[in-house]
């Protein structure tokens, strides 16, 4: 593995600094910063052989047709689908979940239906569920947590039953960092014959994704959250589901043959491609990927770890600090709050010292009804992170509580 100097300069953004101060970024959840290799990606796109996919006999055309292909076979092989055909394109994790519940609902859910999410979910993994329910009647049950940010299996499970068509939960969650035994909950839900999606926004990154082994009929995630481009995400589906859904765009690509009496789609997966894709991004999104693999998912991991337990020490050592998420299964995202102080004004003071982390609800409201807090502050950490940040996190936090004292 590259050591964390060379790791830390192929990513330009991270040697800037704010108020004069070095960048501290601890905003990874929201979003990750970019090597150069992907800046480089997309700039060799629009100085070379920019045109538009599957549309040009032309030379240029045909460059990015291959380069847009093969952009899906590196995520295909990424994520070990068993085929291409079951790699869709698409702007990203909230695109994707809103297309599948549009879909299967269309298809598949009748009145008095189930579908079955849990308390820790992203507000993408509510409300387009939500938005199902109403448009058929069915009816959305939530998996409740406990005090750690766990979700409780037992309740998942007497939740089950013939009237399940599907369960929709994501891998981590990005207020607390809970990893989610998702192996578990498929197994469970496949033993009453209903797919599983997996939200994927805060798993991918962190550790190796084989949806063959994980057995989940559907897996989404974000390029921008992997070191990618914004505009550019993955919907995976077993070939079985995507073959009989109907596309959730229409448009031009994804059809067959058109005329004004019928039109018939396009096979897999240019189904579920309408219109001009973000071709682009795709082909940047391959070359984080490689990235990605070229620093080594498992050294990643381990790396991940070691920060997590650092941070961990240092921020519960604060007196008056509190973290929200105890989860043993955790990513290095650590949610907190400062007695008395306001997670808007503790952000803001940390800001000005050149810490970037987030406050607020991180859109999962529910999450935070959950604990009856309004937001938290959130340090979102990855395996570009120091330890150094984390002492300066440890600092700053130690002065916002002394300037409220
Ligand atoms: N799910 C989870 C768990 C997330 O963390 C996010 C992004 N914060 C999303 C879904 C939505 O991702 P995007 O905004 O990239 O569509």
């Amino acid at each position: 593995m590259k050591n964390i100097a060379e790791i830390r300069a192929d990513f330009p953004i991270l040697g800037r600094s704010v108020y004069d101060k070095p960048l501290v970024y601890f905003d990874n959840g929201a979003t990750t910063q970019k090597p150069q290799c992907v800046i480089d990606a997309l700039t060799e796109v629009y100085t070379s052989y920019n045109a538009n996919i599957h549309r040009g006999v032309h030379y240029l055309s045909d460059m990015s047709s291959e380069a847009y292909e093969n952009s899906r076979e590196k995520v295909r092989s990424f994520i070990n689908a068993g085929k291409k055909e079951e790699v869709v394109f698409t702007s990203g994790t909230t695109g994707s979940i809103n297309g599948i519940a549009f879909s299967f609902g269309e298809r598949y859910i009748k009145p008095g239906d189930e579908i079955i999410i849990s308390h820790l979910e992203h507000h993408a993994n509510i409300v387009p569920w939500q938005m199902m329910c109403e448009r058929k009647g069915a009816v959305l049950r939530v998996i409740p947590v406990n005090d750690e940010g766990e979700i409780i299996f037992e309740e998942y499970l007497k939740m089950l039953s013939s009237k399940t068509k599907l369960v929709s939960v994501t891998q981590v969650s990005n207020a607390l960092g809970t990893v989610l035994p998702v192996n578990e909950i498929i197994t469970a839900a496949h033993s009453v014959n209903a797919p599983v999606l997996i939200d994927g926004a805060q798993g991918i990154q962190h550790g190796v994704v084989d949806v063959k082994i994980m057995d989940c009929d559907f897996y989404v995630f974000s390029g921008h959250k992997i070191y990618g481009p914004t505009g550019i995400g993955i919907l995976y589906g077993k070939e079985k589901w995507l073959s009989e859904l109907p596309p959730f765009q229409g448009g031009g690509d994804m059809v067959d043959k058109v005329t004004f009496e019928k039109t018939t789609y396009n096979e897999l997966p240019f189904k579920f491609e309408a219109g001009t894709m973000n071709f682009t991004g795709a082909i940047g999104l391959a070359r984080a990927l490689d990235y990605v693999m070229s620093i080594g998912r498992i050294d990643i991991a381990i790396r991940e770890k070691y920060l997590l337990s650092h941070a961990t020490e240092r921020l519960s050592a604060i007196k008056d600090l509190k973290i929200y998420g105890n989860s043993v299964r955790k990513i290095p995202t650590i949610s907190f709050l400062l007695k008395d102080i306001h997670q808007y004004d503790a952000g803001m003071i940390l800001d000005k010292m050149g810490i970037a982390v987030r406050t607020g609800t991180h859109c999962a409201q529910p999450v935070m009804d959950r604990y009856g807090i309004d937001g938290t502050i959130r340090a979102s950490i990855c395996f570009y992170n120091t330890r150094e940040e984390i002492d300066i996190l440890a600092g700053g936090i130690e002065k916002v509580i002394s300037m409220f004292a």
